[in-house]
């Protein structure tokens, strides 16, 4: 047998996979040698995929409470109940909140129902809490969301920077290409982390800057450039007093205190960026995760565009995404602050996506961001709630007053595909949903690279697709002509049909070859990359073509709280994902790291009594957890690091979510799980 091609199910590189079944519900995994993301690599998160294939845990049947119910019961109720609830008290009263897990297909269905038929903007997703300052950064610089690099780039760059980016972790196939491009072209390698990482350990140079400090670490290296003559900034929407304020910000040695980074390093860094024009800096949740990430994002958006890097080859920024259709969410606006097909809530193209649908009510302004989203069902201002794919008890910030908002949900649904999650106690409906492996669809990964998922195994018990899922109460809401999908592809046609729609070059995205694609040739599609190289012509997606430089300041930072000396920083660990619903399955996949461990510099080690393998309580004003400390000198003294993947039905300690402050970046709504103030015990 010779397998079917498919995409991993975790990370946003996108790997291709080639898995075989094997008896009842086993799949052996290669990787796709003839993918363009991966060529066959894979990392153990993908290698180990099979292992999780099982129906242990699974939810396989709708349930009303806690008693299995039909599927026309179970619909009719959540179709009911949505109803009424905006009858009573309006489309805003309800929302959606979806995932980076979710196929193309089934992200356009929840978001057209929510957009184009409740008439409201609330549908949010969890990828909000990963990349959505990327977004809002795109959406400020160039017009439109789109990423103006692909991993061929970094085949063909002299310099790689990465920005918060733990990639030999985090993204591991990208990794590897990186490593592959140092060996075969002598590129160079820049981290720039708090903390150093195992990246970090193995770069030409590693910046650990003080956190927070990347503004003015991109500010005083865009200076730099101008001071060399290496900006161009004639074809670039420049506001006044862009340049004077960036040198008011000061000379190398004041952005080496800022940063507090040796003057010498930081010269050496500069030196390599402003020598080397073929430079990728790839940025991850170190920037994105932060309260000023939109403005983190666009520093570093700035010094590409005023310096040329961008739109030729190994020479872009490029924000690397987390889960596996994060960007096939953004292109069919599964953010509330997008509409579709990268159109924004501006009121043509409200008009224009309103005709397409032929839409009843179309919602005309974005929805609740989530960290919002959550604060109105604490507050009683969202009365029905439908959670996709996601367990938001666990991973919103502040997590504990998020599941005490749940439970107090006049309704709410979950769809996912484990019986058990700690979102799913607070559910009066759980619908089972495909896993990965039997579901059928499209995703995009961080280099716009659409690929197929493709089914190997059969629907077990009562399980559905998730467009299937919200397509049927759709249906029961009254609409059920504009829901008649029978197949992922008559969704995939529609969508790329609204991207072709009245878009004369106005947006990058544009999939008109794909409108009228047969079922057998998009059962056939072949990994391909929309776009082609962005920007590469000098015009952007703005209204007069030109790109923009968006003044952004660093602000002071904060000295530490008094009572929270430390600051917190979160992440992943190599072998994890999110919350562990599926990698928790595999035994070897847990055996890379056991438990949750906090990292701890020496010298506060020594001062707070704690040692290499006890256990220490760490704290923060939202909440606090047990970990097991692991003293570590690659933390930076006064700082702490823990991981994100432990919950309540793994451990008794490691809640991460527990700790971060529900607070969010102004422009992207995106929460910052960094830098939360924090105090550490022994116990
Ligand atoms: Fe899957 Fe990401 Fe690993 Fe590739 S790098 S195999 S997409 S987890």
């Amino acid at each position: 047998m010779t397998g079917i091609r498919t995409t991993c199910a975790y990370c946003g590189v996108g790997c291709g996979i080639v898995a075989t079944r094997q008896g009842e519900r086993g799949v052996t995994i290669r990787g796709d040698a003839d993918h363009p993301a991966n060529a066959g690599r894979l990392c153990s998160k993908g290698t180990h995929l099979g292992e999780t294939t099982g129906l242990e845990g699974r939810l396989l049947h709708p349930m009303i409470g806690d008693r299995r119910a039909g599927w026309d019961k179970a619909l009719d109720l959540v179709a009911r109940r949505f109803r009424e609830t905006i009858a009573a008290h309006g489309p805003n009263s309800v929302a959606l909140y979806v995932s980076g897990q979710l196929l193309t297909e089934d992200y356009y269905v929840a978001n057209k129902l929510m957009k184009g038929f409740i008439g409201s903007g609330n549908i949010d997703t969890n990828s909000r809490l990963c990349m959505s300052s990327a977004v809002a950064g795109h959406l400020r610089a160039f017009g439109e969301d789109v990423v103006p690099a692909s991993y061929d780039d970094l085949d063909e760059a002299d310099l790689i920077v990465l920005v918060g980016s733990n990639t030999a972790w985090c993204h591991p196939v990208v990794y590897q290409r990186i490593q592959a491009a140092r060996a075969a072209r002598g590129t160079k390698l820049v981290v720039i982390d708090p903390r150093r990482t195992e990246t970090a350990e193995e770069a030409d140079l590693h910046l650990a800057i003080r956190p927070g400090s990347d503004v003015a670490l991109m500010n005083g290296l865009l200076a730099h450039c101008r001071r060399e003559g290496l900006t161009d900034d004639a074809t670039l929407d420049v506001p006044d007093g862009f340049w004077t304020a960036l040198d008011a910000d000061g000379d190398l040695w004041t952005t080496a205190r800022t940063c507090d980074v040796a003057p010498a390093d930081l010269h050496r860094f500069f030196e390599l960026f402003a020598a080397t024009p073929r430079t990728v800096t790839l940025f991850s949740q170190g920037i994105n995760q932060s309260i000023r990430g939109t403005d983190q994002v666009n520093a570093i958006l700035n010094l590409h565009l005023a310096t040329g890097r961008i739109g030729r080859p190994g020479a872009a920024p490029f924000s690397i995404t987390g889960q596996p259709n994060a960007m096939g969410g953004r292109e069919v606006g599964g953010l509330a602050s997008t509409l579709a097909a990268h159109m924004d809530f501006a009121p043509d193209n409200v008009a224009r996506v309103g005709r397409f649908w032929a839409a009843p009510q179309m919602a005309t302004k974005p929805g609740l961001k989530a960290v919002d989203l959550f604060r109105a069902v604490e507050q009683g201002r969202i009365k029905a709630l439908w959670i996709m794919a996601t367990n938001p008890a666990v991973s919103m910030p502040d997590a504990g007053r998020v599941r005490a908002a749940l439970a107090d949900c006049p309704f709410v649904v979950v769809s996912d595909v484990m019986e058990t999650t700690d979102t799913g106690l607070h559910a009066d409906v759980r619908l089972p949903a495909a896993a990965w492996g039997e579901k059928d669809g499209t995703v995009t990964n961080s280099d716009r690279t659409i690929s197929r998922q493709r089914a190997v195994l059969p629907l077990p018990g009562e399980v559905k697709p998730d467009w299937w899922i919200v397509a049927q109460v759709a249906a029961r809401m009254g609409w059920a002509d504009a829901f008649a999908y029978r197949h992922p592809a008559d969704i995939w046609r529609e969508h790329a049909r609204l991207t072709a729609y009245q878009n004369d070059g106005a947006r990058v995205l544009n999939l008109k070859a794909h409108a009228a694609i047969g079922n057998e040739a998009y059962d056939a599609l072949a990994p391909f990359r929309w776009g082609g190289r962005p920007f590469a012509d000098g015009r952007f997606s703005t209204p007069d073509g030109r790109a923009r430089l968006v003044p952004v300041r660093q602000i002071a930072l904060a000295e530490p709280l008094r009572g929270w000396p430390m600051t917190l920083n979160t992440g992943r660990y190599r072998d994890q994902w999110h919350t562990m619903t599926r990698t928790g399955l595999s035994p070897k996949l847990a055996r890379h790291r056991e438990e949750p461990l906090v990292e701890v510099h020496p010298d506060d080690a020594a001062t707070l009594g704690l040692t290499d393998g006890g256990l220490a309580r760490v704290a923060t004003p939202q909440g606090d957890s047990l970990f097991r400390v692991t003293i570590a000198t690659g933390q930076r003294p006064g700082e702490l690091f823990v991981p994100i993947h432990w919950t309540d039905r793994q451990s008794t300690g490691g809640r991460a979510g527990l700790l971060p402050r529900p607070l969010a970046d102004p422009h992207s709504g995106q929460p910052g799980f960094k830098n939360t103030p924090a105090r550490i015990e022994p116990v």
